[in-house]
């Protein structure tokens, strides 16, 4: 099987900023950010969407959530953020490894579009 992006990211073979990594999981900065934070939590493991985890992942799921908050925090922002997963190409999503979008420093809008 081909690297995803973020494998590749994660081995050095694309550059990115980080501001986390772990055993388990790392945090980049968005090359696009949709706002003044825009952070992505990734797993290690490449699961390629929410849906497809299995009762194993659980604890790795929580664990992205706890990462999610710190670099939140870490940032200034922990205190309003918002977390996004594109699950499926018709919810939005284009990079095929699962990834929280940590997104905050200006208005958010609810519904989102
Ligand atoms: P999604 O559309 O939910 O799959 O999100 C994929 C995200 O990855 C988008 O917000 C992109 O801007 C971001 N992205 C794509 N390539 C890179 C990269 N090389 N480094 C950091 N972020 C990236």
């Amino acid at each position: 099987m081909s690297k995803t992006l973020f494998e590749k990211i994660m081995d050095g073979e694309i550059p990115a900023e980080f501001v986390h990594q772990d055993e388990h999981c790392i945090a980049i900065k968005d090359i696009n950010p949709t706002a003044p934070l825009h952070l992505l939590v990734i797993p290690r493991k490449p699961m390629p969407r929410l849906c497809d985890a299995v009762p194993e992942d659980q604890a790795l799921l929580g664990h992205l959530l706890l990462v999610a908050n710190q670099v939140a925090a870490d940032a200034g922002y922990g205190e309003a953020f918002r977390l996004v997963i594109n699950n499926g190409a018709a919810a939005g999503q284009s990079v095929f490894h699962l990834h929280l979008h940590v997104i905050a420093g200006r208005p958010l809008k609810w519904p989102p579009g």
